[in-house]
């Protein structure tokens, strides 16, 4: 029979985070990491920059309690950051590339990126932090076509990035040289005796530990589903998303990226080294109708469009070296989860959404800490416990959920060439949203006259030309609604 005291499931960022802590402050447990593949496509850490994004991540819907939590969590994950890094190089002899330094731009996406931009500088002016306004064309080796210029940018020296193949090998030699064992196969189950974990099964084998952590990023929902935990912990779901790197003589030395649009990061290149570029990145939730598993033409084309003209023409002789996709574990409100569950002796450590990287080092000590029984030197916002009582405070928000959801809606049907004419973005946003809001609002709809109104109008004047019509007049409805 084979027993460990500690079970690690899934070996991306966060299982090798928790890994290496774990490893570090119990140096002679006996740990097992269970991951199939460990560096195969469709790791979402594989995949990532990554960008280290506590501010420039920020957006102007990220106001609740929790969003608030999450902001000051990445703060100081982005503080921890470069004593992690010194531990692992220490314990890996590994070198790990990094950068410092972001330029934001905003550009095609008009009033919305200065508003993001706005909300950023706001938050590192709060916090004293370091930042300048810029003219875009002072950021070095920024060439956009002169088409998708973009008209205002804010430095921040201190947000940086990192190449993860580098973080993710030197995480890989420096646990190995803590004697933790590895096993190359995909858990399909926890064992659970007496609401406590005992251990997990793979291939038919139940192999025992007194702790079982589930660290498998989207591959969690499976396991977990095989559970009576299901309904306690907010579902996940895979936010794929797509990258590549390509070789260039544009000597880059910083992140330069857009705030977030369309559902991501916005379009974004991150050095990878003196000739290799990141170029970033995709998301779209997984089962969105036609989206398949791999990469497609349409999203290699998505991102080369972008970083070509809104970042550097020169990109377009730029050599393709690598193309990654991975699956981002979002959880159906969208903040993480984090510490044991009402299982005693199991874990959950996911949903961590765009910013996994940067999280990794505090979700590793926090975890860690838990596991040994000691106090960390960080405050747990995502626990159980925790999460439990803030899902129960989120509402159900639908009029909020319609006004971002549209409005990013619109800039992905802008993607990737940019910009609608005149104010066109804005009425196909308001038109939209009337739409939708007709469709879903299941309270007294606002707009039941409108909805009377347009259909006296289709049935008046049946013909294809009276749809502008009411394009037209939705708009004019939300602007009423704005000047109120
Ligand atoms: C394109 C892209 C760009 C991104 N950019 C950034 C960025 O710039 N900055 C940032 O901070 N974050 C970024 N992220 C987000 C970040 O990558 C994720 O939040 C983070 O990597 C999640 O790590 P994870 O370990 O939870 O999941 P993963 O990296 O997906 O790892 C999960 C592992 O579990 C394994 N597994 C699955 N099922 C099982 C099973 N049943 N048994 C055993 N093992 C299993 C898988 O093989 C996999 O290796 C990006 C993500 C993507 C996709």
């Amino acid at each position: 029979m084979r027993k460990y005291d500690t079970i690690i499931v899934g070996g991306g960022v966060i299982g090798k985070a928790i890994t290496f802590k774990l490893s570090e402050i119990r140096p002679h447990s006996k740990i097992l990491s269970v991951d199939p593949h460990y560096k195969a496509n469709g790791s979402a850490s594989y995949a990532a920059g990554a960008m280290l994004g506590a501010y420039a991540e920020i957006t102007i819907d990220k106001t609740n309690k929790l969003d608030l939590e999450e902001i000051n969590f990445r703060v100081q994950a982005q503080k921890y950051f470069p004593t992690w890094l010194e531990k692992i190089k220490e314990r890996s002899g590994r070198d790990i590339y990094t950068t410092m330094g972001t330029f934001l731009i905003a550009n095609v996406n008009g009033k919305q990126d200065l508003l993001n931009l706005k909300r950023i500088k706001n938050e590192l002016a709060t916090r004293n932090e370091q930042y300048e306004w810029i003219e875009p064309s002072d950021i070095p080796n920024f060439q956009p076509n002169p088409d998708y210029l973009a008209y205002q940018g804010l430095y921040v020296p201190n947000e940086g990035s990192i190449n993860t193949s580098d973080l993710m090998d030197a995480l890989d030699i420096a646990i190995m040289n803590s004697g933790v064992e590895h096993l190359n196969k995909i858990v399909s189950r926890v064992l659970i005796e007496h609401d406590k974990a005992v251990g997990i099964v793979v291939d038919g084998e139940n192999i025992y530990a007194d702790q079982v952590i589930l660290c498998a990023g989207v591959g969690i929902q499976k396991i977990l589903d095989t559970t009576n935990l299901s309904t306690k912990i907010p579902r996940l779901m895979p936010g794929k998303g797509v990258s590549l790197v390509v070789s260039s003589d544009i000597p880059f030395s910083n992140v330069i990226r857009t705030p977030n649009r369309d559902f991501a990061c916005g379009t974004h290149i991150v050095p990878r080294s003196d000739s290799d570029i990141y170029i970033g990145a995709t998301n779209r939730i997984s089962n969105t109708p036609g989206l398949k598993d791999g990469i497609t033409s349409g999203e290699v084309h998505s991102l080369l469009h972008s970083a070509i003209h809104e970042i550097h023409t020169g990109f377009r002789t730029a050599n393709i070296e690598k193309l990654y996709f991975g699956s981002r574990p979002i959880t159906t409100d969208r903040y993480p989860v984090v510490g044991e569950t009402s299982v005693s002796g199991l874990y959950v450590a996911t949903g961590t959404y765009r910013n996994g990287i940067l999280m990794s080092p505090l979700i590793g000590d926090i975890v860690a800490s838990e596991i040994v029984g000691e106090n960390c030197h960080i405050d747990n916002p995502f626990s159980i416990e925790k999460r439990g009582l803030s899902l129960n405070n989120i509402k159900n928000n639908t009029e909020e959920l319609i006004t971002n959801g549209i409005r990013d809606l619109v800039s992905f049907i802008q993607e990737p060439t940019g910009a609608l004419p005149y104010n066109r973005s804005q009425e196909l946003t308001d038109f939209i949203t009337i739409l939708t809001t007709m469709v879903l609002n299941k309270e007294q709809n606002k707009y039941e006259e409108l909805l009377i109104e347009s259909r006296e109008l289709i049935e008046r004047y049946p013909v294809a030309e009276i749809v502008p019509q009411l394009f037209y007049k939705y708009h004019q409805v939300k602007e009423q609604e704005r000047i109120k």
